[in-house]
């Protein structure tokens, strides 16, 4: 098994880079060759490639890993997988890899780059491509999470300012006999077309397991009725350790219920976006048993993709799956930390609609359940307050307009709670999605 760079958790490119692509049809056999490797370890069958426009040089390729397998010995079922991180899709570790590069290595800017993917972007790694301003090569359209889901081009239920972004940055190969090419001009290799047999391939590669992979990412923990609470083992104990060293601010403070922030959390999180630089939110996720896990804020001292949902997210599966995988925590870990699906994740502000950084942490919260969380109200999706700009109606008409993996399958639901939310209630005008 290939493993990821322990810092940044994403696979380097590999060592020896392919020769300069010629053509639309060498770019998608290059990424549909990493999409195996992805469906092969058992994820998401979807992989993608940083081009520079002007050369054809390759600059990085990432295959998605958001399910990774566990170490064999700690296995409780033959070639187990599990959440490692849910964001860790191709489009948007590049994006990161990007940032993460673009001074030591002196890349060109995104504008003169294009990432082609074999499938279209879901709106996670939509959101994460628009911020950055790259173009959008794509070969396969995915009719459910992907952002041309309807492929009609028009993106007509997303926010204008976004609509026409999309418009102008993606581009949707020319398939020979099928389709032509749609999309913006600053797309490499937009005069060419992909093979029939391959473009095919890129659907299926995808498509082969994509319910399976769903599955095994929502399954990834138990059910809070046969968990025991983490709060409970002595300060000293390894998970608890783990937690405190891995996760900021865990079990620093409990709710009564899991459900019901109270107004201590609201001032951790408003602390927390005070006392980081560049910060406008942040995000709590609880635990079923009411436990703080991690509260973080946005980080754009690090990374333009550093929002406090997406810090949270990956702090949390990437450190229990280290947790898991580790002989001297993984019983603990599986016994009392699960899914975050059954957790509540509380946002100081709910997200900006028509901003593509709130596009990129809805889709990232829909990859995150890979299914309907389970319904009580309120539900696991939360905020204190309104969005720092735009409105409650504006954000719940961009959420309508998602993929219907988005709408339907998770059914984002974000909902209002603390003083402020009971405050509105009492006079029944609260805004309801
Ligand atoms: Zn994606």
């Amino acid at each position: 098994m290939t493993h990821p760079c322990s810092s940044c958790g994403i696979f380097p490119a590999r060592q020896q880079p392919p020769l300069p692509l010629k053509n639309a049809q060498e770019a998608a056999q290059l990424v549909l060759e990493m999409a195996q490797q992805a469906n092969a370890a058992g994820t998401f069958g979807v992989a993608g490639a940083i081009i520079e426009n002007s050369t054809g040089r390759v600059i990085a390729r990432l295959r998605n890993r958001v399910l990774g397998r566990l170490d064999p010995r700690l296995e409780t079922r033959e070639g187990e997988t599990y959440t490692f991180d849910p964001t860790a899709h191709g489009e948007r570790q590049l994006v990161q890899w990007y940032y993460d590069n673009k001074k030591s290595k002196k890349l060109p800017e995104p504008f003169n780059l294009t990432i082609v993917t074999s499938l279209d972007p879901c709106a996670m790694c939509t959101g994460a491509l628009l911020t950055a301003g790259f173009n959008v090569g794509v070969v396969a359209i995915d009719d459910w999470a992907g952002i041309n889901f309807d492929g009609r081009f028009a993106f007509s239920a997303l926010p204008e300012t976004l609509r026409r972004r999309v418009q102008e940055k993606f581009g949707y190969y020319a398939v020979e006999g099928h389709r032509p090419y749609v999309g913006g001009d600053g797309v490499a290799f937009r005069t060419t077309a992909v093979e029939v047999v391959t473009h095919a391939r890129s659907l299926h590669v995808f498509l082969d397991n994509v319910l399976a992979v769903r599955d095994n990412s929502q399954g990834s923990g138990v059910d809070p009725a046969t968990m025991a609470d983490p709060a409970l083992l002595p300060d000293d104990a390894p998970l608890k350790r783990a937690c405190r060293s891995h996760l900021a601010l865990a079990f620093t403070h409990k709710l009564t219920n899991f459900r019901a922030p109270d107004a201590t959390l609201q001032q951790i999180l408003s602390d927390l976006v005070d006392n980081t630089p560049q910060a406008g939110n942040a995000v709590a996720l609880i635990d079923p048993f009411g436990n703080l896990l991690v509260a973080v804020a946005d980080r754009f001292d690090r990374s333009p993709l550093a929002t406090a949902f997406m810090n949270a997210v990956q702090a949390y599966s990437t450190s229990r799956f280290q947790l898991l995988n580790d002989p001297t925590t993984s019983a603990a870990a599986r016994e009392r930390l699960t899914h975050p699906k059954y957790g509540t994740f509380v946002f100081l502000h709910a997200p900006t609609p028509g901003d593509s950084r709130s596009l990129m942490d809805l889709g990232a919260y829909g990859s995150t359940m890979e299914g309907a969380p389970p319904r009580t109200t309120p539900g696991n999706l939360q905020y204190y307050l309104p969005p720092v700009a735009g409105s409650v109606a504006e954000l719940a008409a961009m959420i309508k307009g998602l993929p219907p993996f988005y709408s339907q399958t998770v059914g984002i639901a974000p909902e209002q709670v603390g003083v402020a939310a009971r405050g509105v209630r009492n006079e029944e005008s609260r805004q309801s999605f």
